[in-house]
């Protein structure tokens, strides 16, 4: 009987394989516990610029974090605003006065809102659908914002099919920076921003560490650890001088278009 050259390839990995997996014991697993592969080492290099030797089983474990589906918040996240209320956001001197209705927020004109609680280094997550109904064109269609620090912007806009200037798009770090890429669904749909913001440090008026930002627009990286030239400025450019503090509020901008949000949580970084 004629065999196959490819049969014959796997009878020889078949035979093979209790001895590789046992080379493979004896290579990589402590004398005399071969039962259970060890969980760190302590005979091991010292990794460069960092206190822990390579896989040290001293260096302590991340934290758990249970994840949340499709976009809902991991469970370490702090919940800006769930659908319900905008407690945790003020406007002008008082309450934040944006319609809610639906489990979403709507800008109505009553101003920007910004967080009660000042943030820094964190991870956002935030839903936003500009308005089904198309008005206006370029700047005017479907404007609003999402402020670091109430200062550093990363732009809301109607970007399908919406010719306006380019650092001026959706997910652009708006006046420095266009987006990598337009992910812009329509009119009216839902999008997301997942954002790692890290905000700027000083020394006095010193400039030690510029802003960066990395997007992820509907999933797609849009802003990769961008540095910002300074905070979001129009038609003028950005300066770091005077300094500020590392930390402020989130604030979402009133830009006179009923732009809608949803599900927005952070995780401080
Ligand atoms: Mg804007």
């Amino acid at each position: 009987m004629k065999v196959a050259p490819a049969a014959i390839g796997f009878g020889l990995l078949l035979a093979a394989f209790p001895l590789a997996t046992a080379l493979h014991r004896s290579m990589y697993a402590a004398p005399g516990q071969h039962d259970q592969p060890p969980v760190g080492y302590s005979d091991t290099p010292v990794l460069p610029g960092q206190k822990w030797r390579v896989h040290d089983i001293d260096r302590p474990v991340p934290p758990a974090v249970t994840p949340g589906e499709n976009g809902a918040p991991p469970s370490d996240a702090v919940v800006l605003f769930d659908g319900k209320d905008l407690s945790l956001w003020a406007s002008g001197d008082g309450d934040a006065k944006w319609l809610v209705k639906e489990g979403f927020a709507e800008v109505n004109g009553t101003g920007s809102i910004r967080t009660r609680e000042a943030f820094g280094d964190c991870q956002l997550h935030i839903e936003w659908a500009t308005p089904a109904q198309v008005e206006s064109s370029s700047q005017g269609r479907g404007n609003s914002g999402v402020f670091f620090l109430g200062r550093y912007e990363i732009q809301v806009l109607d970007s399908f099919e919406n010719r306006t200037y380019a650092d001026g798009q959706a997910g652009a770090m708006y006046g420095q920076f266009p987006p990598l890429v337009n992910a812009s669904r329509g009119p009216g749909q839902w999008q997301s921003y997942d954002i790692v913001f890290r905000a700027p440090r000083f020394e006095g008026d010193k400039l030690l560490q510029p802003a960066r930002v990395t997007v992820f627009h509907n999933g797609v990286l849009v802003q990769d650890a961008q540095e910002y030239l300074g905070p979001s400025a129009h038609r003028s450019l950005p300066s770091y001088s005077p300094a500020h503090p590392s930390t402020g509020p989130i604030e979402l901008q009133d830009h006179g278009n009923p732009v809608r949000y949803r599900n927005i949580w952070l995780r401080k970084l």
